[in-house]
């Protein structure tokens, strides 16, 4: 029956992505009623239902960890189920990547097994094919999100709510000021490859092959943007992605290939955007911040991209720079520009700030604060008490310049 329910919890988590499900476990580990919120059926978001199947690297490039706590055992558990491993240098049984990076590749699938069993070990509600579709906002503070499910329309009201739906959805609804950005159109998919070999063969002939191929990554051509910041553009970029994979299966056929020995086997179930939007927050990470100190850093960020710059990340990156309270952002949604977004958008990264907003969220409940206003200190003991390292000299570097 098609009702409507009331439900109170002391945290909600908006969004099942690594961002979500690190906020949940941090936030259920200390105790609180969490409640991890999802629209499709399963955790993970880009990196499982969306294919992304590379944990980018805890490290700066030039062997050594600077990304700590639930990132660690996040990229351990992206094991459990599947064939990969991490690098013999970095504790695995893997030949050493030749990047020398603390990285791993993992099938979606077993990781979606792992992060389950993760998140119901810890005691986070877990409650799928649940679509967030409003905010409430009472005298400035988020109070409550709106969400229709099989049951109906349901309002569950949070002491703190964290937005990690990967383009602020919560955020967007509460009338806080976003920032957006640029995509290019590429897909990866799952394919089927008779020829493959190597470590990625599932089962005999079953290829993740879904990067290093010419089709993988198109450039938009001059004056074609890519945002997923309407319902239109969201539906256009994923016509034109699929539209992309079957000029390339044209393509190889006419190169010789049949269907019998390729063909795609698993097509991404949410659209490949890198970023859509990103909170406009009480500081914005930018460009060129790498290796500056900040005083309320909840840890640190290597470059995927190259060896050496390493990023703190300020806990005013969590919250809107406007002042509605109750609310935190992880993940993709934290706020950063350009350049530094793409440092900030990646999957170490999310489950770093996962861990910090759902950190964060217990602590102002316990004070009775808003989590503007939490003490940021307390808030940096607590992840230090998980292993993350705040600043730059603690895993032995020096600021630029110092
Ligand atoms: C093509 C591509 C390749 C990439 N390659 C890599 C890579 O190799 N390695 C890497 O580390 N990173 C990579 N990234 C980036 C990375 O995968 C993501 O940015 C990261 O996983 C983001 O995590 P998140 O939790 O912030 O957001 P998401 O993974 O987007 O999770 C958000 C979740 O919120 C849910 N949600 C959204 N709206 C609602 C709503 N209204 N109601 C309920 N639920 C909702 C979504 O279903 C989703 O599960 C890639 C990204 C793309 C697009």
């Amino acid at each position: 029956m098609h009702g409507s329910f009331n439900r109170t919890f002391d945290v909600v988590v908006a969004g099942g992505g690594i961002a979500g499900v690190a906020a949940a476990i941090q936030a259920a580990r200390r105790g609180k009623k969490t409640v991890l919120v999802e629209k499709t059926v399963q955790p993970g978001g880009l990196a499982t239902t969306g294919l992304v199947n590379v944990y980018l690297p805890l490290c700066d490039g030039n062997g050594r960890q600077v990304t700590f706590g639930l990132c660690e055992e996040l990229i351990r558990r992206s094991l459990q189920y599947g064939p990969g491993d991490l690098p013999v240098q970095w504790g695995g049984e893997a030949a050493e990547d030749e990047s020398g990076r603390f990285l791993c590749r993992f099938s979606p699938a077993a990781y979606v097994l792992a992060l389950e069993e993760m998140l119901l070990e810890n005691g986070v509600e877990l409650w799928y094919d649940t679509l967030i579709c409003d905010t409430v906002v009472v005298d400035g503070k988020v109070v409550a999100i709106e969400v229709e499910n099989k049951s109906g329309h349901g309002v569950l009201h949070a002491g703190c709510v964290v937005d990690a739906t990967g383009d602020c959805e919560v955020a967007r609804r509460a009338g806080v000021p976003c920032l957006d950005d640029d995509n290019f159109l590429s897909i990866w998919a799952l394919e089927y490859d008779r020829d493959a070999q190597g470590e990625w063969l599932l089962t005999p002939g079953v290829c993740m092959h879904v990067d290093g191929v010419p089709w993988s990554v198109e450039k938009a051509p001059p004056g074609t943007v890519y945002r997923g910041v309407s319902g239109r553009l969201v539906s256009d970029f994923m016509i034109r992605s699929r539209e992309m994979l079957r000029e390339h299966y044209r393509r190889t056929e006419q190169e010789g290939r049949t269907r019998k020995d390729q063909f795609v086997l698993t097509l991404p179930g949410m659209p490949q955007f890198r970023k859509v939007y990103c909170l406009d927050a009480a500081r914005v990470l930018e460009a060129g911040e790498n290796g500056r100190r900040f005083e309320d850093s909840i840890g640190l960020a290597g470059d995927w991209r190259q060896a050496g710059p390493v990023w703190e990340i300020p806990y005013r990156s969590l919250y809107p720079r406007v002042s509605v309270d109750g609310l935190l952002a992880a993940g993709r949604c934290t706020g950063a520009r350009g350049d530094a977004w793409e440092v900030t958008r990646v999957i170490p990264v999310a489950a770093l700030t996962g861990q910090a907003a759902g950190m964060a969220a217990a602590l102002a409940l316990e004070n009775g604060v808003e989590v503007r206003s939490l003490d940021v200190k307390l808030l940096q003991r607590e992840l230090e008490q998980c292993g993350i390292r705040l600043h730059l000299p603690d895993v032995g570097l020096a600021y630029p310049g110092a």
